[in-house]
């Protein structure tokens, strides 16, 4: 079941995607939120809503679709958290996840444009599968942490990586404004399984990264666990889980983003992200 956030005629509300088409959920006796995104019983109310309501879907293509988190309370990410991408840096498997953080005012929406700022030269694309955090969670096991999750969906961790290798740290690379594309759906943790995803990142139709989420080295349950030992991980939250090899900093010769590209992210279970980029007007 894909969840998505979406707008018609400027106003914004949630959505049920299947076919082609968008089912409104606004006839529901209470908005969606991401607490509720957890409970099985919510999603058979949906379910039965959808079903109920099929005859007042709209096609996808009268509707601007939208973030799913528009403003996460803090974007969480793992860097270094495939085999692939490991081996194509020359680096060790690392023994407890890398954290770093990507500011919340740099999510945009499926479709909008990536902005590629004039001070940078290096601007990548990482697709990655994004975890949305659905209940507070603080030292929370691996067993139990899936309990915690609203669902998942694609993010785009765009990355300045001239800014990030000169700072020795990644927060001004990885934060401009519109580098954390988002979406295009948000499929609840009940109706999917995030151990064994492909994904995949293309260019101008052009496939750079290939892999499945088996090729994770920390699983979605691991990484909950970590970091909500450090941090407590409220409803909303976005944990951004690393992405595969195929980067295009670390291709002979590079192969980094201009505008005029579109770049298209693409998730089993939940769909591909595209957008352009775009040269920064000043
Ligand atoms: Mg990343």
């Amino acid at each position: 079941m894909q969840f998505v956030r979406y707008a018609t005629d400027g106003v914004p509300g949630w959505g049920v995607r299947r076919d082609g088409e968008i089912v409104p959920l606004n006839g529901l006796r209470e908005d969606v939120t991401y607490q509720q995104l957890t409970d099985s019983g919510f999603l058979r109310v949906v379910e039965d809503a959808v079903e109920a309501a099929a005859d007042r879907a709209i096609p996808t293509s009268e509707a601007r679709l939208l973030a799913p988190v528009p403003r996460p309370g803090k974007i969480v990410c793992v860097g270094l958290n495939y085999h692939d991408h490991a081996e194509e840096q020359d680096e060790e498997v690392p023994e407890r996840p890398l954290l770093f953080g990507k500011a919340d005012t740099a999510v945009t929406n499926p479709d909008d444009p990536i902005v590629h700022p004039a001070e940078l030269d290096e601007v990548d694309y990482e697709v990655e599968l994004g975890v949305v955090i659905g209940r507070t969670a603080k030292d929370v096991s691996a067993a139990d942490a899936r309990d915690y999750v609203a669902g998942y969906t694609a993010v785009n961790d765009v990355s300045g990586r001239d800014a990030q290798f000169a700072d020795g740290q990644f927060f001004r690379g990885k934060s401009y404004d519109t580098f954390a594309p988002m979406g295009p759906t948000l499929v609840p943790d009940d109706r999917l399984d995030p151990s064994s995803l492909d994904v995949a990142c293309r260019v101008n139709g052009d496939t750079k990264q290939s892999s499945n989420t088996e090729e994770f080295i920390f699983g979605v349950e691991e990484v909950v666990e970590y970091i909500s030992g450090v941090t407590t991980l409220r409803p909303g939250d976005v944990i951004s889980t690393g992405t595969p090899g195929g980067v295009g900093i670390f291709r002979d010769p590079p192969e980094l983003l201009e505008p005029g590209d579109t770049v298209e992210i693409e998730i089993e279970g939940i769909g591909t992200l595209s957008n352009p980029v775009v040269a920064e007007r000043r």
